[in-house]
């Protein structure tokens, strides 16, 4: 578990900048990648208060200037990094009515925060953003329509997400192990019983096959594959709701130590209870990855899903 705690620290870096990476114009890119390389950070404003499940449906708006500029005015939600991030990937409404995205500069007059503090997760600052006739100007808006940036962004994103889990999961595994390993060394327990045992053994595999899905996810978005964004989205919810019922499971086999504010493991389900709306309600992810199941057949008889074989060629070509 050591090693799986580790890959998902190292693979959790990559995050939101790469938006302005992939999509930034030329003159974006050089203004912002070399600040983010230095670990400045990039934050992500999608969520408003009517549900983050529709981005389509945001309600943060532009006005063209006469300049050429954009003034967005509008309120986005739960949003982390909320005073840490140098920059913000922000969605909007277009002119033309689609759903657009631009890298806005944190500093820039006519943002207003207000921090909430969070239950978990709380390592950085998290809450309401406020938009006020914020002044965006073409060279800041990234290449593309903002639902394919979303989509392929968190077809990506998200499987980074869940191995980060799946990695605090996997120090609770090692932190009741070694417990229960120090507690028989003294005799406390002359032997361990198989509930135990069977526990251990099952959330192992929970863990590590979780962890196998989400990496194959990561491969497939990587590949640009047709089929990553509803592994992202399937191997989010399967992987983090069995990283949080995985450490619930382990946590009772610390005793009532692992109820103490101060203890880790306590921490550690805090913050996977975070991860269970961050990045997409489970419910919604299922729902996006069960629409596959039901695509139609096009002219040539080929549905979205990919066939198995399909799946491994994809995945031993990006690997
Ligand atoms: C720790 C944390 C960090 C976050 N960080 C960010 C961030 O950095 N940037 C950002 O933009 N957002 C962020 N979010 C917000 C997150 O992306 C949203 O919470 C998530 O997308 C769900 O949106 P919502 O909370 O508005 O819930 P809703 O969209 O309102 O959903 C709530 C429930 O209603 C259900 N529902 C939705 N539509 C329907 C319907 N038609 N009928 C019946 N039920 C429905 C949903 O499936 C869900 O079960 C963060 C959230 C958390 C908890």
């Amino acid at each position: 578990m050591r090693l799986l705690r580790h890959r998902s620290a190292r693979c959790f870096r990559a995050r939101h900048g790469r938006l302005i990476a992939r999509h930034g114009s030329a003159q974006t890119r050089q203004r912002w990648i070399p600040r983010l390389l230095a670990s400045e950070l990039a934050g992500i404003a999608v969520t408003e208060p009517h549900g983050g499940s529709r981005p389509a449906e945001s309600r943060t708006c532009v006005v063209a200037g006469l300049d050429g500029t954009w003034r967005v005015t509008g309120r986005k939600t739960w949003i982390s990094r909320l005073t840490e991030a140098a920059v913000f990937v922000l969605f909007f409404r277009a002119p033309d009515g689609g759903l657009a995205a631009a890298a806005v500069d944190a500093t820039e007059p006519g943002l207003h925060r207000q921090p909430i503090p969070p239950t978990g997760l709380a390592g950085w600052t998290w809450g309401v953003l406020d938009l006020d006739e914020v002044t965006i100007c073409q060279e800041d808006v990234l290449n593309g329509d903002g639902m394919l940036l979303l989509r392929e962004h968190f077809a990506g994103y998200r499987p980074l997400v869940t191995a980060t889990a799946l990695g605090g999961a996997a120090a609770v595994f090692d932190a009741v192990t070694t417990r229960l390993s120090a507690r028989r060394a003294l005799g406390d327990l002359p032997r361990l019983r198989d509930s135990t045992l069977i526990t251990l053994g099952r959330t192992h595999v929970q863990l590590a096959t979780a962890l196998l899905g989400a990496v194959t996810a990561s491969h497939l978005a990587e590949g640009g594959h047709p089929a990553a964004e509803p592994w992202g989205a399937a191997a989010k919810a399967h992987g983090i709701d069995t990283a949080d019922s995985a450490a619930a499971e382990l946590a009772l086999l610390l005793g009532a130590s692992g109820f103490r504010a101060d203890c880790q493991t306590a921490k550690t389900r805090r913050d996977l209870s975070g991860l269970l709306y961050a990045d997409g309600i489970h419910d919604s992810l299922y729902r996006t990855a069960g629409k596959q199941h039901t695509a139609t057949k096009d002219a040539a008889g080929v549905t979205s899903v990919p066939t198995p074989r399909d799946r491994l060629a994809s995945v031993a070509m990006t690997g």
